[in-house]
């Protein structure tokens, strides 16, 4: 294989490393926005079950307090019964004695379904108290280590791109450009694998007669549909 071809496929595989390093780079903060939206998500949801669940407490300790009430007040009633003189005011006190009982049965009805709610909540909350610790831990171990990355990252572009400058010194001028303005075209990609007598890059395939000087010669051949620098891997 042409030695200058040897050298651009090494810098071609670091130029790839390092593209692949930017890309994770750039994505971190993305990653880390969305666990950190998970996260408080899940402390949101939490939150307002406890909150729901202290409501639901506060109701029924109202409809206790107003069940209470009534109580006092029918026995009151009950009380004043004994003594009211005529037919007609015995009747409007009955009247409004089973109306308060009938309202202390609902308010009573009323308590219980609250109840119901709020054990169901209760259990809910016990459950899920263990899941989201479980979870928030896992979500912040997963952010840590995505933040951490980056700094480690970087160190290692870094190192590839003083590696790339090494090896760019020993590619000639005019191949070096060559090899840039075709990367800057395909998506950063300049050369391609002749395989099976296709360009492995674009599939499209190449002429036997420059399949077979690709074997024999030492010059450098581009792809007729790409453009891209052909080589072929030693066997
Ligand atoms: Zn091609």
């Amino acid at each position: 294989m042409n030695s200058d071809l040897r050298i651009l496929i090494a810098l071609q595989d670091l130029d790839q490393k390092i593209a692949t390093f930017h890309k994770q780079i750039v994505e971190i903060p993305n990653r880390v926005q969305a666990l950190q939206s998970e996260l408080e998500g899940l402390h949101q949801h939490h939150q307002d079950r406890i909150a729901r669940s202290q409501e639901l407490a506060k109701r029924r300790r109202a409809s206790e307090g107003e069940v209470e009430l009534m109580r006092s007040k029918l026995s009151r009633l009950k009380d004043q019964l004994m003594a009211v003189k005529t037919n007609k005011e015995y009747t409007v006190m009955l009247h409004e004695i089973q109306t308060g009982e009938d309202q202390i049965r609902a308010e009573e009805d009323k308590i219980l379904d609250v109840m119901e709610q709020g054990e169901i909540l209760d259990q809910e909350i016990k459950l899920s108290d263990k899941e989201v610790a479980t979870r928030s831990k896992e979500l912040e171990q997963t952010i840590r280590e995505l933040e951490t990355s980056v700094p480690r990252m970087e160190l290692k572009v870094a190192e590839f791109q003083a590696e790339r400058a090494l090896i760019e010194d020993r590619v000639r001028s005019e191949l070096l450009e060559r090899y840039r303005r075709i990367a800057a075209a395909r998506k950063g990609i300049a050369l391609a694998e002749a395989s099976g007598e296709l360009c492995s890059a674009c599939h499209v395939r190449i002429r036997p007669q420059v399949y077979a000087e690709l074997r024999r010669s030492e010059t450098i051949f581009h792809c007729d549909s790409c453009d891209r620098i052909l080589f072929l891997r030693d066997v």
